[in-house]
């Protein structure tokens, strides 16, 4: 499901450019302030992704969606905490990957490469393209344990996990 949106804070823009290579529609600026944030994710229903504390609670009090990050996590623990926070799925399929650079839907240009129509970046399947599958796969299994973890607890059990073998990765088509 794609239609979940982010805005992210600073510092944080790897996590932006990773949640727009799974396609979802990300914000981010290094430049953007506090209030600035509340306010663009209020009026365009917009997840907040931070590491801010103080942010945290701001966004919780006027009832915005926010999730807060661990100061040490790495890329595999973030995603697959706002992937159970948020419902997203982790996966990537590149005909909807959006441009990690400016958030643009890409535009397949010929059999293996693709295109930014805005800042005219240029995507294809190279040896990096293995590099992204293996962070997803690591990112599924620490979602699954999350998730497990919470179920154990006796929360209400999360429909993904009876899912069993959930797709992880859309291959190529
Ligand atoms: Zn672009």
């Amino acid at each position: 499901m794609l239609s979940q949106k982010f805005i992210v804070d600073a510092m944080l823009g790897r996590v932006a450019r990773w949640l727009r290579i799974m396609g979802y529609d990300t914000l981010y600026s290094n430049k953007f302030e506090d209030w600035k944030i509340l306010k663009i994710a209020e009026s365009q229903n917009r997840i907040i992704i931070t590491r801010d504390r103080g942010l945290y609670r701001r966004s919780i009090k006027r009832g915005l969606k926010c999730i807060l990050l661990n100061a040490d996590s790495d890329i595999v623990h973030s995603l697959a905490y706002i992937a159970y926070k948020s419902k997203i799925d982790l996966s990537v399929n590149i005909d909807a990957t959006r441009c990690a650079i400016c958030n643009s839907l890409l535009k397949k240009v010929s059999e293996n490469r693709w295109v930014c129509p805005k800042c005219k970046k240029e995507y294809w399947k190279g040896k990096h393209w293995k590099t992204i599958e293996e962070v997803i796969i690591k990112a599924n299994s620490e979602l699954i344990k999350l998730e497990e973890k919470n179920a154990s607890r006796g929360a209400s059990a999360n429909p993904r996990i009876k899912q069993g073998n959930r797709s992880i990765i859309n291959r190529d088509s």
